[in-house]
């Protein structure tokens, strides 16, 4: 069972910071705990925040309703403007709780109208959310932890090493910051109608977090986005995969990028703990659980390491067997990502006459593999260029920038 359950996760409900009941009952005005003593609503899924109101404020629960419209469907944060609550009630509320949004570092436009912002999580930390407008949508790319801990090779984000796990308040305020900017309005004005957790971090090494902030975005009180809408996209955490499958119905995408064992664990060092074949046979479980269910395998195209046509011929062979072990035609979705080049990386994108080369492999072979089409690359906000500011607790950084002045040295020297 996970914290997404109805128990309150208790580190999230301090009610030790709770003025006691006499003083309070002294006080004519209510004395607010210090911020960090008070929850923050973020952080309470629909349910969490019933309980706060019952258990912590000893108030009735749909009391919880008339908040989460106020958070997330209007960008109120300041209780006193909750009209519709009493006074007694909005006194109480400014004693035990708070709502508190990551602040915006900088935020930036591109020309093709993706827009990236850089959040504050605290004085030293920072993380990038990203937002892509289109034909009928609009998608935003969420971060899950501070840098992240996995090293693939080809990624912006790894290359700065990890500090910690957002918390779901971290996550579910780049959403509202977002949202708020759009003038996003669920179910009436739908600026925002995707969520894809594929920003920094890896999504499933910060679970029941991300599962909360993942029930938010998909709660008519919160972004009302369906679940099909909302993507969680991992490196292939295979026991955590399941484990989803348990708990959230949201779409889940793989990021697969090479079809077998030897070039995965080079890119993908994920890959030496969990294969090739345990990663499919845990997909296959998730879209097994209900029927319909489809599975993105996201693939980078890297100039002459995964792109040739044997790697083409590879990749076939075990969709099809995703295919037909899920009895679906089409289960497996391939989802073509031309290499975004960062500052310091040994990895090309391929011309684009080998990506449609690539792509017409697959074609011929029955497989639909749409090209994503690159985004805001003109502001770094393009798929594995996301940077934030974090303060290393791993010493990838170092290790990164040793090995960036070795390659300079070594090209001058030649
Ligand atoms: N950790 C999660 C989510 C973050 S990455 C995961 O691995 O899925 C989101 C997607 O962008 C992943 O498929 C990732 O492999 C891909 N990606 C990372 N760096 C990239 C780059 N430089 N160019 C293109 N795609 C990249």
């Amino acid at each position: 069972m996970t914290n997404t359950s109805r128990d309150i996760d208790a580190t999230l409900i301090d009610t030790a910071s709770a003025v006691p009941a006499d003083a309070a009952a002294r006080a004519d005005v209510a004395v607010a705990a210090p911020e960090a003593k008070r929850t923050n609503l973020f952080d309470l899924e629909r349910v969490q925040l019933e309980d706060f109101f019952e258990q912590v404020l000893g108030e009735k629960r749909y009391r919880a309703h008339q908040v989460m419209k106020w958070i997330h469907h209007r960008y109120v944060t300041e209780f006193d403007q909750m009209t519709d609550l009493g006074k007694a009630l909005r006194a109480k509320l400014e004693q035990h709780a708070h709502v508190h949004a990551p602040s915006v570092v900088f935020d930036k436009a591109s020309e093709d109208g993706t827009h990236k912002w850089l959040l504050g999580m605290d004085p030293k930390n920072a993380i990038e959310t990203v937002y892509i407008p289109d034909k009928g949508r609009g998608t935003l790319c969420v971060s899950s932890q501070v840098g992240c801990a996995l090293n693939c090779q080809f990624c912006s984000t790894a290359t700065q090493g990890f500090n910690r796990n957002l918390s779901t308040a971290e996550i579910i305020g780049q959403v509202w910051v977002a949202a708020r900017h759009l003038g996003n309005v669920p179910h009436q004005q739908r600026k925002l109608t995707n969520v894809v957790m594929m920003g920094m971090g890896e999504p499933l090494a910060n679970f029941d977090n991300v599962v909360r902030a993942m029930s938010i975005m998909r709660d008519d009180l919160g972004y009302g986005l369906a679940n099909k809408r909302v993507t969680l996209s991992t490196a292939g955490m295979v026991p955590m995969i399941d484990k989803l499958g348990e708990v959230s119905d949201v779409s889940l995408a793989v990021s697969l990028h090479a079809p077998n064992d030897d070039l995965r664990s080079e890119l993908v060092p994920l890959n030496k703990k969990y294969g090739i074949e345990e990663l499919v046979e845990s997909c296959v479980r998730y879209a097994l659980r209900k029927a319909g269910t489809s599975v993105t395998f996201e693939y980078t195209l890297m100039k002459g390491v995964n792109d040739q046509p044997a790697h083409a011929r590879e990749l076939v062979r075990l969709m099809k067997a995703f295919d037909r072990a899920v009895q679906m035609k089409g289960a497996a979705k391939i989802n073509l990502i031309p290499f975004n080049p960062f500052p310091g990386t040994r990895f090309e994108r391929p011309t684009d006459q080998a990506i449609r080369a690539f792509q017409k492999l697959l074609n011929d072979s029955g497989m639909i593999a749409p090209v994503r089409r690159t985004r805001g690359d003109d502001i770094d906000a393009a798929c594995g260029q996301l940077k934030g500011q974090v303060m290393d607790r791993t010493r990838r950084n170092a290790e990164f920038r040793k090995q960036v002045a070795q390659r300079e040295r070594g090209d001058a020297a030649a």
